[in-house]
């Protein structure tokens, strides 16, 4: 993919100007080597790595800021380096009156934190990726865990992201198949995009739809070449996983990236922090739970009209909230107040618009196709299914849109097909 051309932006038939405040991304082999070169005028600047995240390509980007480096941040640790307040306490304390610029190597927790800071700090950052894992690299969401919980901020983009394929096809292999799952994912949400125009008369930018699935439809048989860490493989992957970000920022929102199968893999993290209770790897769960979005839309298919359904009580409603989020329950049911959309009957539009909203659910590909790319990658539903269990899928697809302020066929869901 041709970044420097994309990152121009475009002035679009949609009526925005689609603009990214990204300057340089740079994906290849020996793509660290060029690092050096796009330090332009920076002088003081903080490398921050973790040991794992060092180990993969530290020496190499040191050298590439040579004297330029105020200082370096090493997170050792034991487990998982989490985002918290004192990772972030660790990297602010390395900040002098004089740093210029922060130099992240790692992944999500990495470049999280460092999004995180250096927003707060109000200083650029560059991103040296160590592995193609999720789609956050080029997006303004710095998704932290605070006070125990997760809360995602909006901070800002890097200025500069590298992802060397030397480096990126080595990564550990979960997150090589999390990446590929959160690119696949991506069929549920521009699905769910085309849906919410109908439904809510949202926003949608045909260009950046097409440019998006492109981007998908490229990746989308790369399984077998990326478990055999073939470089062209992660090189199209990581283009995806970069340029799915961009795509985000050219309509200022994460529509092209985030949909129904995002709301329940947000759903299975948050639950499963707030009860100590396993879940799986970002991606790997976008992709497990693109499979039950699509057998929704495929139930929804079999509807020849649309039915008005018995909807829960306010009671009723309030109750599971509770008994599900626990702690965050107020703020869950703060935010559907807000939003008022369980006062609203849908059901006229529903009514009105069904041909044209079963055409845009039959686009998506079938459940079936879409257990194909996961096996082609060595993943398996039947441990999503073990590893959750039947009630807390149930809930999910029930409550785990309650979460956002977005509508998606889990709300199509809960409006026709629930009992
Ligand atoms: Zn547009
Ligand atoms: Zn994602």
């Amino acid at each position: 993919m041709n970044f420097e051309e994309l990152l121009k932006g475009r002035a679009c038939s949609c009526g925005m100007n689609h603009t990214c405040a990204i300057k340089h991304i740079i994906i290849g082999k020996g793509a660290n080597e060029k690092l050096g070169a796009l330090l332009g005028d920076y002088r003081k600047i903080l490398l921050v790595a973790d040991t794992n995240t060092y180990a993969a390509c530290g020496d190499t980007v040191k050298a590439q800021i040579g004297d330029k480096l105020e200082s370096l941040l090493v997170y050792e640790r034991d487990g998982l380096l989490i985002p918290n307040e004192e990772a972030v306490g660790e990297m602010q304390a390395k900040l002098t009156d004089e740093t210029d610029l922060i130099v992240g190597i790692g992944s999500g927790v990495i470049q999280d934190t460092c999004k995180y800071v250096s927003h707060k700090a109000k200083l650029p950052y560059a991103i040296v990726a160590t592995a193609p894992s999720m789609d956050g690299y080029a997006s303004v969401g710095a998704a932290m865990i605070m006070g125990g919980m997760k809360v995602t901020y909006s901070a800002h983009v890097p200025e500069i992201i590298i992802g060397d394929i030397d480096v990126l096809k080595d990564a550990p292999m979960d997150m090589i198949k999390s990446g590929y799952g959160d690119i696949l994912g991506k069929y549920s949400c521009l699905n769910d995009w085309k849906l919410a125009r109908i439904v809510r008369g949202e926003y949608f930018c045909p260009y950046v739809y097409d440019l998006t699935m492109d981007m998908v439809v490229k990746t989308r048989d790369l399984g077998e070449r990326l478990l055999a860490r073939d470089p062209d493989a992660v090189q199209t992957l990581m283009e995806a996983i970069i340029g799915v970000g961009v795509a985000m920022a050219f309509v200022g929102n994460s529509r092209p990236a985030s949909g129904s199968e995002h709301h329940l893999s947000h759903y299975f993290e948050i639950v499963g922090i707030l009860r100590g209770e396993d879940y799986f790897m970002h991606g790997t769960d976008v992709v497990y739970s693109s499979v039950y979005t699509q057998r929704i839309r495929e139930q929804l298919l079999k509807l020849n009209t649309p039915e008005k359904n018995v909807l829960l009580s306010r009671e009723a409603w309030e109750e599971n909230i509770r008994r599900i989020y626990g702690k965050i329950a107020d703020s869950v049911i703060a935010l559907q107040d807000k939003m008022g959309w369980y006062g609203e009957d849908r059901f006229p539009v529903y009514s009105e618009k069904w041909p044209e909203i079963q055409a845009v659910l039959a686009e998506a590909p079938s459940a079936e196709e879409m257990l194909g790319y996961i096996g082609s990658i060595g993943l398996d539903l039947a441990e999503f299914d073990a590893l959750y269990g039947e009630k807390k899928i149930d809930d999910a697809l029930k409550f785990a849109k309650d979460l956002k302020d977005r509508y998606s066929v889990l709300w199509l869901y809960y409006d026709l097909l629930i009992s």
